[in-house]
């Protein structure tokens, strides 16, 4: 298949390119050109309902997203990547009368980052042989991109990896999985928030001249192979849902950046059924006031208790208009945002834990306030909620808030041997300019 640039300035190329591209030249996101095509291999929504439940999943994942990495990817290889990302659980766990929980945090950095940067990682490290140089991996975090890619990337040939992330803005558990890695992983803790490591990551991909030196790549939701893959859990998902309920879940999506809920309104223009998306937002909230009619507005990023949902300026929002421009869809026909308070989120981890014996992470409370709002209003309905990370990654919020220590998973170590290695940088783009072209 092949991609193009949602600012048009630069020519379509494959899926091979974009991955290794990052972004496009032009500095738009790549998007697929035929972003249903799997609903038309698999024979519709027919056939996709039908097939998920009668493949072995990991087969059933291989074909649909097959057209996005033809030809330059096999069946066998995608069948292998796939079989190698999806190596940890994904349940879907009953928690109230209403709401089931998607666990995403059971891979190796407790969020669900993991199952996009494994997938990107295992693309690449195929895909940087035929280039003769080593690839820079550039990517900002908001908190949970970084361990992941870290954990991805560790000791991957030919790969560096360069993290920017903002200092004192991140868990300490968060922090280390970036500062505690592998020779080829670089943090750099940036003075500054969220939208300004971005901002200087685009920088680096519009100016040509770095990128005349440095071969640069993204592993943020931007980079194609960490955006698409993230359809496969909610076919996961699905298939959970279907064994036991008809009805279309309701669908919510604690969102920061939105690749995940770009990523989940493919799977549903492709033929996953929704009765409605919501896109949970805390307190940043440019989507929820423009798909209430305002304009698109960022401010300032503000700090919450969610902090890998503190972005203002949501790089994947334009992928989102796409598609539903290309659906020829009404934006508000099927997604719905709303923007929840620390409070809000405060009481909604108290209230499940107490209800229900069950500890929501803050990011999942923001959505957990969401959806059981929407619910309330519709009673027939149950929805699907994405657990993003394990509560154990902000041991902090719980002790300060509640004197809790949530416990970690069994089997999962957050402990490294390792000492701490960053460097510290002003948050403007020729810091980064100067750093990258004196190390990478
Ligand atoms: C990244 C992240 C989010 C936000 O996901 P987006 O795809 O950026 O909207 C939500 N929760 C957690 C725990 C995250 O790490």
């Amino acid at each position: 298949m092949l991609y193009y640039s949602l600012k048009k300035n630069s020519p379509p190329i494959s899926f091979k390119d974009a991955v290794l591209l990052g972004q496009a030249p032009d500095g738009g996101l790549y998007f697929p050109e035929n972003p249903t095509e799997a609903n038309k291999q698999l024979g519709g929504r027919q056939g996709i309902t039908r097939q998920i439940v009668e493949l072995h999943p990991h087969e059933f994942a291989t074909q649909y997203m097959l057209p996005y990495v033809t030809p330059e990817l096999q069946p066998d290889e995608l069948h292998q990547i796939i079989d190698e990302t999806l190596s940890f659980p994904l349940p879907l766990v009953r928690v109230s009368p209403q709401i089931s929980i998607l666990e995403l945090f059971h891979g190796p950095t407790m969020a669900f980052k993991d199952v996009g940067a494994r997938f990107m990682s295992r693309c690449l490290s195929r895909f940087v042989g035929g280039i003769g140089h080593r690839v820079v991996v550039l990517v900002a975090t908001s908190g949970d991109t970084g361990g992941a890619v870290a954990h991805g990337f560790s000791e991957t040939p030919g790969v560096d990896v360069v993290i920017l992330y903002p200092s004192g803005k991140l868990s300490q558990i968060q922090e280390r999985q970036i500062t505690e890695t592998a020779a080829n992983i670089h943090p750099l803790e940036v003075l500054g928030n969220f939208d300004d490591c971005q901002r200087m990551v685009k920088l680096a991909f519009s100016d040509s001249e770095l990128r005349k030196n440095l071969f640069l790549t993204s592993a943020n939701s931007i980079n194609v192979a960490r955006w698409l893959p993230q359809q496969l859990y909610y076919l996961s998902a699905y298939r959970q849902w279907n064994s036991e309920c008809q009805l279309p879940p309701v669908w919510c999506v604690p969102s920061g950046n939105f690749g995940n809920m770009a990523a989940l309104l493919l799977t549903v223009f492709n033929g996953i059924p929704a009765r409605k998306c919501l896109a949970a937002c805390n307190q940043n909230d440019t989507v929820p006031r423009f798909l209430a009619g305002k304009p698109y507005e960022p401010m300032q990023a503000v700090a919450t208790l969610s902090n890998a949902m503190d972005v203002a300026n949501p790089s994947n929002f334009p992928r989102i208009q796409e598609l539903f421009k290309v659906t020829k869809t009404e934006l508000n026909s099927l997604l719905n945002a709303g923007s929840i308070d620390d409070k809000q989120t405060k009481s909604a981890i108290k209230f499940v834990f107490e209800q229900f014996g069950y500890l929501l992470d803050p990011h999942t409370a923001v959505g957990w306030v969401y959806l059981s709002d929407y619910l309330r209003e519709h009673p027939n309905d149950r929805g699907i909620l994405l657990a993003t990370a394990h509560p154990s990654k902000f041991p902090k919020v719980y002790r300060l808030e509640f004197g809790w220590t949530p416990q970690p998973i069994v089997g999962l170590s957050t402990e490294s041997v390792r000492t701490k290695k960053s460097i510290t940088m002003p948050a403007e783009y020729d810091n980064l300019r100067s750093w990258l072209m004196q190390r990478m």
